[in-house]
């Protein structure tokens, strides 16, 4: 059976970046005879434009129907005045919610062609090839939110609520991640502070039974913020609640130079969600200088947790790690003495790698 990809080009660079991971996918399926089928489906912005909703109820139903979904990106200053739920953002947070996808995983690999981009230094930052699992459908993004009148004007609150469930899911899926790595778990809360974490941290004990094999450490957040930065390469695998990862992932994302280059992918029950890190940059849209690096390798991610294809996978990592080592660099990437190459140029060279 060949494997449904549904496709949410969105808006901005959203399509250039597209139309590059399709091509990278197909020839990973004829090098290793894997068959797909690709439906394209309308979100965001153009969505709105079309059909007045930013998650139009045939791109819900198409979603669900496949067996994975590859996203690049939605919005763009022409919707940003729009009423909240008819801004293309409010298409994706809705898709996250029906998708179930409570875990999001960002992998942090320094380049090292790239690694001079950086402004930390060098020797720091080789080697760094980490992984946040970030639970995204609890915490306090979720919790009631109040406000009341105080004497000094108002009081606000927001409520951080996890329950053993909703700890046990995540903790799990970042345990068998560990596994299929270095075996190394870090687990990060405030569990000096907050009884949420610390019932995160009890949640992690007891999984950690399940799986003897990894080694298994708990850090608390502030400290894992200055360790990221001081010492990176100690991690492999990180599991921590919504916000914790919220802001490590974009202080992590900044170890490896460039916002194009970074993928995820958003688990749940049902089908995977991957994506660039990166939004539309509608800066430079139409331009055929936008980096597809990002969704390729988010596609690379989808053959891996979706289908269980590592070689796939993995084919399609090192063919980058192979191309930028040439030293071929999209606009972003390029320093003044680099000759850039373009969007499909990038994308025909990861192809001719593979
Ligand atoms: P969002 O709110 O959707 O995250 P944003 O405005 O915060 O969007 P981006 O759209 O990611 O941020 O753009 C931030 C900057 O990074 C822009 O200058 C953009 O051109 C650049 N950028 C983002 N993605 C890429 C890419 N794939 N290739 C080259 N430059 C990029
Ligand atoms: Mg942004």
């Amino acid at each position: 059976m060949p494997k449904k990809i549904a496709l949410l080009p969105g808006d901005g660079i959203g399509p250039e970046i597209m139309a590059e991971a399709v091509k990278v996918l197909e020839a990973v399926g004829k090098e290793f005879s894997r068959e797909f089928t690709f439906q394209s489906l309308p979100i965001g912005g153009t969505a709105i434009d079309e059909f007045g909703d930013p998650l139009p109820p045939q791109t819900l139903q198409g979603l669900k129907e496949s067996d994975a979904v590859l996203l690049a990106a939605v919005g763009g200053p022409k919707w940003d005045q729009n009423p909240g739920n008819l801004r293309p953002e409010a298409g994706l947070l809705r898709m996250r919610k029906e998708l179930g996808v409570f875990a999001n995983l960002r992998p942090v690999k320094a380049y090292e062609p790239l690694l001079h981009a950086s402004t930390l230094k060098e020797e720091v930052l080789a080697e760094v090839d980490l992984l946040i699992v970030r639970e995204l459908t609890g915490g306090i993004y979720f919790g009631d939110k109040s406000r009341k009148p105080h004497v000094s004007g108002e009081q606000a609150t927001d409520t951080l609520v996890y329950t053993t469930e909703e700890i046990e899911r995540i903790v799990r899926m970042a345990f068998v991640i560990a596994r299929n790595r270095k075996k190394l778990l870090h687990s990060v809360d405030k569990a000096n502070v907050l009884e949420s974490s610390r019932l995160w941290r009890e949640t992690v004990n007891q999984v950690a039974k399940d799986y003897p094999d990894v080694q298994c450490e708990h850090i608390l957040v502030d400290n894992c913020a200055m360790q990221l930065i001081r010492n990176p390469r100690q991690f492999d695998v990180l599991v921590t609640e919504n916000m914790f990862g919220d802001i490590l992932s974009d202080e992590a994302a900044m170890l490896t130079g460039s916002i194009g280059m970074l993928p995820s992918a958003s688990l749940g029950a049902q089908v995977g969600l991957y994506e660039p890190i990166h939004g539309s940059a509608p800066d430079i849209a139409g331009k055929g200088i936008a980096n597809p690096l990002g969704i390729i390798l988010s596609a690379a991610m989808m053959l891996r947790h979706s289908f269980g294809w590592e070689q796939e996978a993995a084919i399609i990592e090192q063919s980058v790690q192979e191309v930028l080592a040439k030293g071929a660099r999209t606009a972003d990437l390029a320093g003044p003495q680099d000759t850039k190459v373009s969007t499909s140029e990038m994308g025909d060279l990861i192809v001719q790698a593979i």
